[in-house]
């Protein structure tokens, strides 16, 4: 379907493409401290039946579903049977498909014969129609990511398998879990900002995360990265009066690593969108600032007098858990169980008034591209209320304007395709 195509059907129908998160496992081998899954926590662990996994890839492409990423725990542990899952996604007709790694397999890569078998490995997902792979890197200090995950050297192994990949004519995106450890000390060690707390506190963390934020994507950059992507904090803490989040996938955590109060994040979201601005022509990066622009206004207590656009968790986005097979609106709305996937008709789930639309989270698989699409579907249920947020929110329409024109200039990130830094450089 074309980029046309897509906006078009989505204007006409009031939906946006569907989009499926499958945990195809809740096992993992790293040590993540922000993670309920990382391999020393103890709990009865499960991995998704292959068979069902494929008949919820019908369902889903049945159902019109143009992206599914099969995630984890660490969907690498079993690469035949992923590569089989990715296949069977492409033959569905399912065009966005995306996997990633902790990047286990990239530690010590003194080890003989590291380069062959990560070639192998390479090539063998390139076989397919995968069209994303992301790596994850949590801190913009090596030393820092490696303590974190459990794994050493790893950061060094990537640097060497990414050339292996890109030779293969795979582009890895460098995926960031936003958390306080990204500046190593300097954000590690900062007070905690709240509601009472002066400017200048404020002004500290702001300007630390920036750094920090600039360094990680230098050090991406270093690395050979040509894509990144930021999670944004996956802590579950809800403001008074929401509605209950109960987690049904253990990465999103209530740990101090990850958890921010909401002035923080007005800072946070600050300072990742002046990073990024300061490195779009440099790396292809995924988060759209109107997205992060409407987070900041999202945090500023009251100041804000039109809200983000809602999430379509739950509308058009789903979630699988590993535990149960269960279809879920998001990893983070364990209380609404939707049942097997195949029995879920989005089509038919009536989307919540934008005014109702839930914005408990900043899962950004789900948030960002509510963002990018939610003035579409404004334009088209409700043209007025476009015209008055955009007259109170001057600059967003600028800014989803210039998002589209970068995710152009991009090639819509296929992570396939090496970038044009002629079109980035324009950034
Ligand atoms: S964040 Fe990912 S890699 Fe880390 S423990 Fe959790 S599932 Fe594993
Ligand atoms: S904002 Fe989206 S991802 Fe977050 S809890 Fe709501 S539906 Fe789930």
């Amino acid at each position: 379907m074309s980029l046309v195509t897509v906006l078009l059907k989505s204007i006409l129908t009031h939906r946006i493409p569907g989009q499926v998160v499958v945990q195809i496992t809740d096992r993992c081998n790293a040590r993540c401290p922000q993670c309920g899954m990382r391999v020393t926590e103890s709990f009865a662990r499960s991995t998704l039946d292959t068979d069902a996994i494929k008949k919820m890839i019908d369902a889903a492409a049945g159902r019109g579903v143009q992206a599914i990423s099969f995630t984890g725990g660490e969907p690498l542990l079993d690469v035949p049977r992923l590569v089989e899952l990715i296949r069977h996604a492409g033959a569905a007709g399912i065009p966005y498909i995306r996997t990633g790694t902790n990047g286990f397999m990239f530690a010590r890569p003194e080890k003989k014969g590291f380069e062959s078998r990560i070639a192998r490995m390479a090539d063998q997902l390139a076989d397919t129609p995968l069209r994303n792979f992301w790596i994850s890197l949590d801190s913009a200090v090596d030393c820092v990511h490696e303590g974190m995950r459990g794994f050493p050297g790893v950061v060094a192994g990537i640097g060497r398998a990414l050339p292996l990949f890109h030779r293969a004519g795979i582009y890895p995106a460098v995926n960031l879990g936003i958390n306080r450890n990204v500046g190593g000390d300097a954000t590690r060690h900062l007070t905690r900002a709240d509601a009472g707390s002066d400017s200048a506190c404020l002004d500290t963390f702001y300007s630390r995360y920036r750094k920090a934020f600039e360094r990680f994507y230098q050090r991406a950059v270093d690395l050979g990265f040509t894509m990144a992507n930021a999670c944004y904090p996956m802590s579950i803490d809800v403001p008074e009066g929401q509605r209950g989040l109960s987690a049904v996938y253990a990465a999103t955590t209530v740990a101090d690593i990850v958890r921010f109060t909401r002035p923080e994040k007005r800072m946070l979201f600050k300072a990742l969108t002046a990073a990024i601005r300061s490195f779009r022509s440099r790396i292809r990066i995924f988060s759209p600032l109107c997205a992060l622009e409407s987070l900041v206004r999202q945090y500023s207590d009251g100041t804000s007098p039109i809200p983000a656009y809602g999430c379509r968790g739950g509308v058009d986005f789903f979630f699988i858990n590993a535990a149960d097979g269960h279809t879920y609106p998001c990893g983070y709305r364990g209380n609404e169980d939707f049942g097997a996937l195949w029995d879920v008709d989005p089509g038919r789930l009536t989307p919540p008034a934008e005014a109702d639309a839930c914005r408990q989270c900043d899962w950004e698989c789900f948030r960002d591209p509510s963002a990018l699409f939610g003035p579409l579907l404004e334009a088209a249920a409700n043209p007025l209320g476009l015209i008055r947020r955009m007259a109170a929110t001057p600059g967003a329409l600028a800014a989803w304007a210039g998002d589209l024109s970068y995710y152009r200039a991009c090639g819509f990130f296929n992570g396939r395709q090496s970038p044009d830094y002629r079109k980035l450089r324009r950034f």
